[in-house]
């Protein structure tokens, strides 16, 4: 029987499994699928973890999630199509849950199609390699608890690794005698660490955008944004602004290009991820930035060089969970020989064209008008449950005009969903008076 080998469960993992199960299901003959997971449970980042630099085994952390932490896009963005929110709840929730409750949801399905039993947990992927004369991976694990290893066959391997877990960072002058502490995202874990103190934020992307308001929200007396080329430009609330690229700091007052200076406490590098698979030998591993289209991916999964490679979830992400279960369909159907792949040019040419026109795109609306349309182009191929892809794009910019009105409001919005068609009831307290990021407190109905 052939063999696929998926490295992560993660959600783009977990939607690999499933994929296969609902083909297995359906009554297809589908391949033994063996899930490698290196943590001791499923849902990626999701799985919340307090551990910061190495884990218990000595690898670095997998987790960047930290606590407090809700989603940033509406959930009706991300929905499942064939497992909605409505049908885990059991009745509508709010658009923008805590990361609790969307690790219930991830969860909920993995429960439901029975997937857990295809995951070896505390199990790394240590080698994948290619034999051209057998035409198979090798595939070395390593069961952490033990230390032993072992290698074993597989006919298609599927990386489903992430890529927002090995930190990029940049070391700006007066660092190392800084009297602070000074951290990255990836560290970062309760915003109340930085209550009554002067922050400085490196960046201007989401993870600068969300760890200055969760510390302002949780107690920061100030918190300073730099950023390199142009400010983010909400509304901030007080105590929160932004300023020019970080020149230099001298004890612990941060001198900035503009000439102005602040005394800061500490610092948070939100300086951005490399994706990072040192598990692969090199002329499989894909070497990308954080764009909407790597390069050498067929439609955005098959690795061109050799097809029987896949990766999941490596662009850059407006859509995620939903985008990821087309993913793993497509990525199923090659496997299953239902979708006939293109010769090498051919699929060179088709990654070429998205290429070039991710090269015109403007801003995010241009963005999401190109993801969207990724996501369709690999949803005409595949049987996935249908939704409404144009409501999600729509909710997508009516989402970002929302932040532009209101960056502490956005998430008291509610928004329609793209499955059933139910719009979410307005959460019970403003999510900027919300302390408590529970389920329970979430879901509760007597507030
Ligand atoms: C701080 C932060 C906030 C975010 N907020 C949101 C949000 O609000 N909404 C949203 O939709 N998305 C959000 N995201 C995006 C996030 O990338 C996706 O939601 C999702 O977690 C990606 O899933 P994944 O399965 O591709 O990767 P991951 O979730 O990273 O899962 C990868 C899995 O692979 C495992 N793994 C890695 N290496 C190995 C190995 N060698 N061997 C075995 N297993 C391995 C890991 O342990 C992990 O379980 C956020 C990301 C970050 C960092």
């Amino acid at each position: 029987m052939a063999r696929v080998a998926v490295v992560g469960a993660g959600p783009s993992g977990l939607a690999q499994l499933h994929a296969f199960e609902e083909a297995r299901r359906g009554g297809a003959e589908v391949p033994e699928v063996v899930c490698f997971e290196k943590q001791s449970d499923w849902g990626g980042l999701w799985n919340y973890t307090w551990r910061t630099g190495l884990d218990q085994y000595g690898d670095p952390v997998h987790g960047s999630m930290y606590r407090y932490l809700w989603s940033n896009g509406p959930k009706e963005c991300l929905e499942f199509a064939d497992y909605t929110f409505d049908e885990h709840f059991g009745k509508p929730i709010p658009s923008f849950p805590p990361r609790e409750v969307l690790f219930d949801y991830i969860t909920g399905r993995a429960k439901k199609s029975n997937v857990r039993q295809n995951i070896q947990f505390d199990t790394a992927v240590r080698w994948i390699s290619f034999d051209p004369v057998r035409d198979t991976f090798e595939v070395t694990v390593e069961s952490r608890p033990t230390g032993s290893t072992r290698t074993e066959e597989f006919d298609n391997v599927i990386v489903a690794t992430g890529h927002f877990s090995s930190p990029n960072v940049p070391e700006y002058p007066g660092f190392a005698t800084f009297p602070g502490r000074v951290l990255h995202a990836h560290d970062f874990r309760d915003a109340q660490e930085f209550a009554g103190k002067d922050l400085l934020v490196i960046g201007s992307s989401y993870s600068a955008e969300d760890i200055a308001l969760q510390s302002k929200k949780y107690g920061a007396r100030s918190v300073t944004i730099c950023y390199r080329n142009a400010p983010m430009g909400f509304g901030w609330p007080e105590g929160i602004s932004e300023v020019p690229k970080l020149d230099r700091l001298e004890g612990r007052t941060a001198h900035f290009v503009d000439g102005t200076t602040r005394d800061v406490d500490a610092i948070v590098l939100c300086t951005g991820y490399r994706h990072w698979f040192p598990f692969i030998e090199d002329n499989l591993r894909l070497r990308t930035d954080n764009v909407l289209y790597p390069s050498d991916l067929y439609k955005g999964v098959v690795w061109t060089a050799n097809p029987k490679l896949m990766y999941l979830g490596m662009q850059d992400q407006y859509y995620t969970f939903n985008m990821f279960d087309a993913q793993a369909w497509f990525a199923r159907d090659v496997v299953l020989g239902r979708i006939p792949l293109p010769a090498r040019g051919e699929m060179e040419r088709d990654i070429a064209s998205w290429r070039e026109r991710q090269d015109t795109l403007g801003g995010p609306a241009d963005d999401i008008d190109f993801q969207t349309d990724y996501v369709r182009d690999l949803l005409e191929d595949v049987d996935y449950a249908a939704f409404d892809l144009d409501l999600v794009r729509e909710h997508f910019n009516t989402w970002e005009h929302h932040k532009e009105e209101s960056i502490t409001g956005y998430r008291d919005k509610s928004f329609s969903s793209p499955c059933t068609g139910t719009t979410g009831p307005v959460h019970h307290t403003p999510w900027w008076d919300e302390p408590d990021d529970s389920l329970g407190a979430f879901l509760r109905t007597d507030a």
